[in-house]
């Protein structure tokens, strides 16, 4: 039985591992990147190279989008030659980036509009889970809808967790990653404390990673400071793009949510210290209280 032509849009640090797990398993691939060098290798690997994201969706039935933030997301739908215009009445539509539920309400609506099936489905897991096949996807959209893009779903994710209708994989995933953006604040505040008392670091943190704060996300950026690895799997600048998300997200289901807004304001100290575009763990480099000129782990 051949199998379905499918579409990615985004060859980023997710994107990339993602179409590279469909091309592995003999998917049709058309590909798109705003960045026309990051498409090459993957032309090199047998993927269709569109010029533009309308051409990528005009080949495919179903069209997957993993780019930035919610105006990445607007650009490649709707903007000029975005996928929108070249998605068929019959295609499936899935947003994967870590988005807005209110931008996804939007976008949702507009597929509908062309007569196409659409999905909410960002992922947990980062740049290793995504070259393996071993992300989870948390999926909001209707389960017909779903069922038909299992076989897609299963060559790039260990599991699909349906969440409920349109909205509510993007709403779950933003109470996911604000609590590992809470914790990684917590940390780096933390380092601060134990440098400001004269600790060991390294006795401490083993205190900490071995006992009840030793979470999966502590234990990765205590395993990052320790080899003084910053090299991005997830840019700290998405983290805080998360943070403001969630932080929008709760207010306006009356929520105030305290700790994103304290742990978001960490994660701006540590843009502002230039370490936007590394991995969030660098925010573990950042001096909280007296010095504000950031902390330097070598
Ligand atoms: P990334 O490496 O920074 O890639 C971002 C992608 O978005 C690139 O393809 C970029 O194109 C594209 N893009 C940005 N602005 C654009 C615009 N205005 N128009 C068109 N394309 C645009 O990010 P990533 O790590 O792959 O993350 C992608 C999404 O997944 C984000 O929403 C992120 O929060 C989420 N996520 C990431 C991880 C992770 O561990 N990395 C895990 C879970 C979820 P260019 O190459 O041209 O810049």
């Amino acid at each position: 039985m051949s199998k379905t032509n499918v579409a990615i849009l985004g060859l980023g640090i997710m994107g990339s591992g993602m179409a590279k797990r469909l091309l592995s398993a003999n998917f049709p691939l058309a590909a798109y990147n705003r960045n026309r060098e990051k498409c090459i290798p993957f032309g090199a690997a047998g993927a269709f190279i569109a010029s533009s994201p309308r051409e990528a969706a005009s080949r495919s039935q179903i069209v997957l989008s993993m780019v930035g933030d919610d105006a990445a997301s607007r650009e490649i739908w709707l903007g000029e030659n975005g996928a929108l215009q070249g998605a068929s009445r019959d295609s499936i539509l899935i947003e994967s980036s870590t988005l807005s539920p209110d931008w996804i309400a939007e976008l949702a609506s507009k597929a509908s509009e062309r007569g196409c099936s659409f999905l909410d489905a960002p992922v947990t897991g980062t740049k290793p889970h995504a070259a393996s096949g071993e992300l989870v996807f948390l999926v909001g959209g209707s389960p017909e809808t779903l069922d038909a893009a299992r076989p897609v779903f299963s060559v790039l994710g260990r599991d699909v967790l349906h969440l409920g209708p349109v909205g509510s994989g993007a709403a779950m995933k933003l109470i996911n990653n604000f609590v590992c953006g809470v914790q990684a604040a917590s940390f780096a505040e933390a380092l601060s404390m134990i440098d400001a008392g004269g600790l060991d670091r390294t006795t401490a943190i083993s205190i900490l990673t071995g006992g009840a704060p030793g979470s999966g996300i502590v234990k990765r950026i205590a395993d990052r400071v320790a080899t003084n690895d910053f090299s991005p799997n997830f840019a700290l600048h998405w983290m805080a793009k998360d943070l403001s998300y969630a932080l929008r997200n709760a207010a306006g289901q009356g929520i105030p949510l305290q700790t994103a807004a304290a742990a978001l304001a960490v994660f701006q100290q540590a843009i502002a210290a230039g370490h936007g575009d590394e991995d969030f763990s660098a925010v573990s480099k950042t001096s909280i209280g007296r010095s504000s000129a950031g902390r330097s782990n070598s």
